[in-house]
């Protein structure tokens, strides 16, 4: 015997009607989906120079630019890279989970370009933890949100102080709530409670405003770029967005 409908309501079964209704609903997405594309304001990108709409990731507006897929971080890294970087003909570079938008940018200006990543894939397979490399052989390292990654953080940064060459810099940025006095990590977390405290099942901490001294912990000097108007409206970035860099003392190379 068939199942009373429940509330004496029965099931919506009727095929022209259930067709009618995906037809709305794909027809509002598609309008919801528009909206999106279409809404704020107009930027420059400073990696391509695009100018126009941005695109949205996720559904938040405005941060892929559709020529050349950057996003706010990129963009702050371009023009951190216009206003302070100095690259020599001479200098080598080792890139960490490389941006593409970015290596592009860089490579051709360098006489060494290496990608790094502790997954294949990569020019160099390096655990930033152990760098199989000898001190003092790069002049501009670069890893954007790979620190959160990394297991023990402290022992990469003093890798990354061990490998710069003096004068060399380390261009740093993490995930980061600036208003926490302190790093939030709980190395008991499983998969499912790091989603949820620290936003991806990958990462291993939320990092505070206590991130700059764990770069200074390693001996190197700390810098900072900070995403600040007219930057801001002009190129989509993150309002207060930053970039760490750490200065290995002596004569500058890079
Ligand atoms: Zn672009």
């Amino acid at each position: 015997m068939a199942a009373a409908p429940a509330f004496g309501l029965a099931p919506q079964r009727d095929p022209e009607e259930r067709e009618r209704k995906l037809r709305t609903r794909a027809l509002a997405g598609l309008r919801a989906w528009l909206d999106l594309v279409q809404a704020g304001p107009e930027h420059l990108c400073p990696v391509c120079g695009w100018h126009g709409r941005f695109a949205p990731v996720r559904e938040k507006p405005g941060l892929s630019c559709p020529a050349c897929d950057s996003r706010p971080r990129h963009r702050l890294m371009k023009l951190w890279m216009d206003r302070h970087l100095r690259l020599p003909r001479t200098a080598r570079v080792l890139h960490f989970a490389a941006e593409p938008a970015i290596g592009a940018l860089i490579r051709p200006r360098v006489a060494e370009y290496r990608t790094a990543d502790i997954a294949p894939g990569a020019d160099l397979r390096l655990d930033l933890t152990a760098l199989d490399l000898p001190d003092g052989c790069v002049d501009l390292l670069i890893a954007n949100h790979v620190l959160e990654h990394v297991a023990d953080d402290r022992r990469a940064l003093a890798e990354i102080a061990r490998v710069l060459a003096p004068g060399g810099r380390a261009v740093l940025s993490v995930p980061m709530v600036d208003s926490w006095p302190r790093t939030h990590e709980d190395p008991a977390l499983g998969p499912e409670e790091r989603r949820l405290y620290y936003t991806d099942r990958l990462h291993l901490r939320l990092y505070g405003r206590d991130f700059p001294d764990r770069i200074a912990a390693a001996g190197l000097r700390v810098e900072e770029f900070v995403a600040c108007e007219p930057d801001v409206s002009r190129h989509g970035l993150k309002r207060g967005e930053r970039i760490f860099i750490g200065l290995k003392p002596g004569p500058q190379s890079a």
